[in-house]
């Protein structure tokens, strides 16, 4: 079972990953739980994540090593873990690029779905996507006041509001477009409400 965390930086993903970690562990105590993420997940993934944090690069270039790093994130953790049974929770994947590479950058959505299926692609043709997608969802403005309040901005997060904002509505639209997959978590509301409400999902592995 695959479950990614996604939201534009300052939403609070990273703040609930810990313990649904530990709420997954508690309540399948007889699977393993395997935490990752993305850009990263594998030595050479974050190798791959020091240059895509710091070097400023041509976007198709940053979106083919993103997809580099995946590629090698999916062979190296994901499958091997999904194929012996075990949960795997990563922060970001997929929906990322096509976030900040396609809408924020605006690399075209044919150039991210062929990368897509070179990277994600199985052999009967289907992808590899998580089962679950939890968006933590935050208009720009208030992201970035939370942002600035906890430390210095790596080179992504440099960037104006229209960004994020236009990162925001491409989560928003893939949402939409895959209902079933994710589940939207209004990131306005409190830690402990959004806590409770992460604690009532219903998971079915
Ligand atoms: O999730 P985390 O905050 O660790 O991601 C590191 C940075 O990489 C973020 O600032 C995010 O904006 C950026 N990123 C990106 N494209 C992706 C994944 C992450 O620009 N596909």
């Amino acid at each position: 079972y695959f479950v990614s965390f996604e939201g534009i930086d300052g939403a609070g993903k990273s703040t609930h990953i810990e313990s649904f970690c530990k709420l997954m562990q508690k309540r399948f105590p007889d699977r393993e739980v395997v935490v990752t993420r993305e850009p990263g997940g594998t030595p050479l993934g974050e190798q791959l994540r020091g240059l895509l944090l710091d070097a400023p690069m041509n976007l198709e270039t940053e979106a083919l090593l993103m997809f580099a790093a995946r590629r090698e994130h999916i062979a190296q953790v994901i499958e091997p873990a999904l194929l012996a049974g075990k949960i795997v929770i990563s922060d970001r994947f997929t929906d990322a690029s096509f976030a900040y590479q396609g809408g924020g950058r605006g690399l075209s959505i044919e150039k991210l779905n062929d990368l897509e299926r070179w990277v994600q692609g199985r052999p009967d043709g289907s992808l590899l996507q998580p089962n679950l997608t939890i968006l933590f969802d935050l208009p720009g403005e208030i992201a970035e006041a939370r942002r600035s309040k906890v430390r210095a901005p790596d080179k992504f997060e440099k960037m104006d509001l229209h960004f994020f904002e236009k990162v925001r509505q491409e989560y928003l639209r893939r949402a939409k477009e895959d209902s079933k997959r994710f589940h939207l978590v209004d990131a306005t509301k409190t830690p402990e409400v959004i806590w409770e409400e992460l604690q009532s999902l219903n998971i079915h592995l």
